[in-house]
């Protein structure tokens, strides 16, 4: 009953201290796997962001650079035949595609219409000529978040005091060493990244902003790209407007105030540009960019558009690539993985990346989730074998304290069995009972067959409570086997034939040498007789042979008792245990005689065993090998 108890305490601990904890881990680890696309996903997205925000910087570098080498090459013809100064200078700066010159009011100097005019003059003129002559407006591009910097900070700064005192409140530290980073606001570069982070951030400024410009008659556009990658946080995945915005505007106010420029400038849905530079006597002189050299200069900059991770390529006003490396093959460039758009001179462009295999994502994800499935089995079944180890290691344990405890209290009464035999004896001597000389000296056989007993027993608890702190050590001799059994009945008769046993001894013909050491042997051989006589019911025959066949020395004894079931033949020689019936339940024992049995006479180089008796009881057989152990 208190067995069962514990084994159930055991139990829910091992449920809760094992089967839950491994369940949960367990149940972690999958739903770690199922985003293991996403989180795969994810790192591409930020490190091929990082990478596309590079470039992207790199061309509007190179965008200031072109300005100014074109500013620094920029003739300033003065005369009125400006023609072959600006005709050099078109010859000499491949980025000059069509010159023009204007004077202060906006009148065209040159080109000019005339018979010998070229097909290149009339169609620039024709695409141009009412824009710098300020008769039509273009669109102007800005970037919205800087365009309403002010209140986008006005409208993010409130939430950042909401969280600053939030974090006072509950953590009551000194706000300067509480408050997260502030960057420093007086730097403008500082404040434009920042700027357009909070944009970027926040889907209801987005909103906002994108209101207040269409009420200013600001146009917006919507990208003409759509990245795929689908772990975009969601309030930029839904803003697919661009973050540029244009106002229509008329040359001269372009212009003012600066004293150089590029204007991007749609002609049919094809983007060119214009150089323009005011010169010092008030005249412009400008050009029509050339589309090729303009597109190469920004395709130099770009880094290996092929990697096996990565396509690169810059895409252009309608969404078309100015590079495409051999290797990409067929894909829609209108779908790239990620994009991002690059400056006000150039509307509509985008710096795009491609995954160059984008199955790799997912045969990536694929490969850690199996690598993950593998882990979480091999833990939940190392974490289940170990618990039931455990479990059953303790449960052992536990049986073997209760053994123990029911050893000590058979030990005890073992002892005391003997002892009271002997003092009963001791007692009849004293009082010089009985008189006769022939029943006095079987008493005092008694008492020594009963002292045997007691020592037997006391051996046997001293083997035990040896046993694993040292070896047994044997002093081996040669023994015959013979004289050995020959004495020990002789010394057990008495007792045997007391208690009603018919004892017969049938020893070989011939002496049987074995090396033994002859006290652990008689012990062996007195735990037998010692079971004979205890579980010997009705019927109280004990035969103990002697025989030598085929180089081994046999000792035999067999007894009409209860036997023992071929089923328990070779349990009862395992220590504690006690076989299951209702005789043995009533004699007492340890458990340990035959365990001990036969410990000694392995360790003598022989064997133990036990088979049932022809006729009913049990044989119990030690083999030696004649001579001794070889
Ligand atoms: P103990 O006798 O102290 O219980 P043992 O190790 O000597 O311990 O014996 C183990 C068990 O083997 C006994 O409890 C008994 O059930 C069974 N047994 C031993 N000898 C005999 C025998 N001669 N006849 C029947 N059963 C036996």
């Amino acid at each position: 009953m208190k067995s069962r108890k514990t084994a159930a305490r055991l139990g829910i601990l091992f449920v809760g201290a094992v089967v839950v904890p491994a369940g949960i881990l367990a149940m972690l680890a999958i739903r770690a796997i199922d985003r293991e696309e996403a989180y795969v996903e994810k790192q591409l997205q930020q490190t091929l962001s990082t990478e596309l925000a590079h470039v992207a910087s790199l061309i509007g570098a190179e965008l200031d650079k072109i300005r100014e080498e074109l500013d620094r090459s920029a003739p300033s013809p003065a005369g009125a035949d400006p023609g072959s100064l600006l005709d050099s200078w078109k010859d000499g700066v491949s980025l000059i595609r069509m010159p023009f010159l204007l004077n202060p009011d906006f009148e065209i100097l040159w080109p000019r219409l005339t018979a010998a005019a070229g097909q290149d003059q009339v169609e620039f003129l024709k695409s141009n000529q009412e824009f710098i002559t300020n008769k039509a407006e273009t669109p102007v591009y800005a970037n919205i978040a800087l365009a309403f910097q002010e209140q986008i900070a006005d409208l993010v700064q409130p939430k950042l005091d909401d969280q600053l005192k939030k974090t006072e409140v509950s953590s009551r530290r000194i706000e300067t060493e509480s408050s997260p980073q502030k960057p420093d606001l007086r730097k403008p570069a500082l404040q434009r990244q920042k700027t357009i982070k909070d944009f970027e951030e926040n889907p209801e400024v987005q909103q906002w902003v994108y209101q207040q410009a269409k009420e200013r008659g600001q146009q917006s556009e919507m990208r003409n790209v759509a990245p795929s990658a689908n772990v975009l946080p969601q309030k930029q995945a839904l803003r697919q407007e661009s973050i540029y915005i244009s106002e229509l505007k008329r040359f001269n106010d372009i212009i003012a105030g600066t004293s150089s420029g590029i204007i991007p400038r749609f002609s049919r849905d094809k983007l060119t540009f214009l150089f323009w530079k005011k010169g010092r006597d008030g005249r412009i002189v400008g050009g029509l960019l050339d589309q090729a050299a303009f597109r190469n200069r920004l395709l130099g900059l770009l880094p290996a558009l092929y990697s096996p991770v990565r396509i690169l390529t810059i895409l252009d006003e309608n969404g078309r690539p100015l590079a495409v490396p051999e290797e990409s093959g067929e894909r829609d460039w209108r779908r790239p993985f990620i994009s991002q758009e690059i400056s006000e001179i150039l509307p509509r462009w985008e710096v795009a990346a491609y995954l160059t295999d984008p199955r790799a994502v997912v045969s990536r994800a694929n490969l850690t989730a199996l690598i993950l499935w593998i882990l979480i089995v091999m833990l939940v079944v190392s974490i289940l074998t170990g618990g039931l180890f455990v479990l059953k290691t303790v449960r052992t344990e536990i049986d073997l304290a209760k053994k123990k405890t029911t050893f000590v209290t058979n030990v005890s009464h073992e002892l005391k069995t003997p002892l009271t035999s002997i003092r009963m004896f001791a007692e009849m001597l004293r009082q010089g009972r009985p008189p006769d000389a022939g029943k006095r000296a079987q008493y005092l056989d008694l008492m020594v067959s009963e002292t045997e007993r007691l020592t037997r027993l006391i051996n046997n608890v001293l083997d035990f409570s040896r046993r694993g702190k040292d070896e047994k050590t044997y002093a081996i001799k040669a023994v015959n086997l013979n004289r050995l059994a020959k004495e020990l009945v002789k010394d057990q008769r008495p007792r045997l034939e007391h208690n009603g046993f018919a004892v017969v001894f049938r020893p070989a013909a011939s002496p049987l040498i074995v090396k033994a050491d002859e006290d652990a042997l008689k012990q062996s051989v007195l735990n037998l007789l010692s079971n004979a006589e205890k579980y010997s019911d009705r019927a109280k025959e004990i035969d103990i042979e002697t025989a030598g066949e085929g180089g081994r020395a046999i000792l035999r004894v067999k007894d009409r008792g209860i036997g023992v079931p071929p089923s328990q033949s070779e349990k009862i020689f395992e220590e504690f245990y006690r076989a299951d019936d209702s005789l043995t339940a009533r004699t007492r024992g340890t458990g340990l005689g035959l365990s001990i049995a036969r410990r000694i006479v392995r360790d003598h180089g022989g064997e133990i065993g036990c088979r049932p008796r022809d006729g009913g009881g049990s044989v119990f057989e030690i083999i030696l090998p004649l001579g001794g152990p070889s």
